[in-house]
């Protein structure tokens, strides 16, 4: 069987604000329905790794294909973001915001993008506060408004920045549930987290230590690598983390 193309192509990635290198030859590929998160302290580099991928920041080296493509604005249509800091307008209704964003992602058929919108409002749970005011919301409630726009669109690909952050437990479960719902339907999901309370949900996962990848593969594969099957995720992390450390 040949493998299908990956989604998610990146080779030794180097990237540095001014003299700070931040990512030191940095290689993933992500394939067509897959979850993959990459997991790693605060300043490991997921965010710019994200910000390369949505087209925001160019890598200084290596190679990147993006559903087949280098990162560019022409495929804005088929990319979703979450970014970690929500860009929401406060004095907009959450459809009034979605509506907005989907007009930026040009579905200019206003049928469409109503149903659109009102679909994702549904898919995460807002339907019932659908015309309050931004202002008016929680923060957990803002982050499922965030979760919304980056996908109204029906992208291919989700690039999600540390989705989950913030959310107590249920909903960190509701917003996994949705997660599995958009893979098992095709979408391919990138997501960024420091805790292992996401990495169990992850179909493959990257392990990252200041600006490269110590480890990567199932979330078996990577607690059998340490030599004990049982080993939680956090044990198989610091058992990479000693082992990159030497
Ligand atoms: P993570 O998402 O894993 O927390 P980031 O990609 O945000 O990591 O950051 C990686 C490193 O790059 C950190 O040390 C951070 O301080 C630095 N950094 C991030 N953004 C900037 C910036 N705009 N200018 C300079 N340094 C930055």
């Amino acid at each position: 069987m040949t493998e299908s193309r990956p989604v998610i192509d990146a080779q030794d990635i180097e990237f540095s604000y001014g003299s700070r290198e931040v990512l030191k030859g940095l290689t993933l590929t992500v394939q067509p329905g897959e979850i993959f998160g990459m997991l790693g302290a605060n300043g490991s580099g997921k965010t710019t790794l994200i910000r390369i991928l949505v087209g925001m920041l160019k890598p200084d080296a290596g190679s990147i294909r993006v559903l087949g493509d280098p990162p560019s604005s022409r495929q804005a249509r088929q990319v979703g973001y979450m970014p970690q800091l929500s860009a929401l307008y406060e004095e907009l209704s959450i459809r009034e915001n979605l509506d907005f964003f989907g007009r930026m992602y040009s579905m200019s058929d206003k049928s469409e993008r109503i149903a659109a919108v009102d679909d994702a409002i549904r898919l995460v749970g807002l339907w019932e506060r659908r015309d309050d005011s931004i202002l008016d919301l929680s923060g957990g409630m803002r982050q499922r408004v965030s979760l919304a726009i980056s996908l109204v669109h029906s992208p291919a690909l989700l690039l999600l920045d540390e989705p989950t952050v913030g959310l107590d437990p249920d909903l960190r479960a509701t917003f996994w549930e949705r997660f599995r719902e958009m893979a098992d339907s095709g979408t391919t999901m990138l997501l960024s987290s420091h805790t292992m309370d996401d990495a169990v949900h992850c179909d493959r996962l990257a392990f990252l230590r200041d600006g490269q990848m110590i480890a990567v593969g199932t979330p078996q594969e990577l607690r059998e690598a340490t030599g004990d099957a049982t080993a939680s995720l956090e044990d198989a992390f610091i058992y990479f983390l000693r082992r990159a450390e030497g």
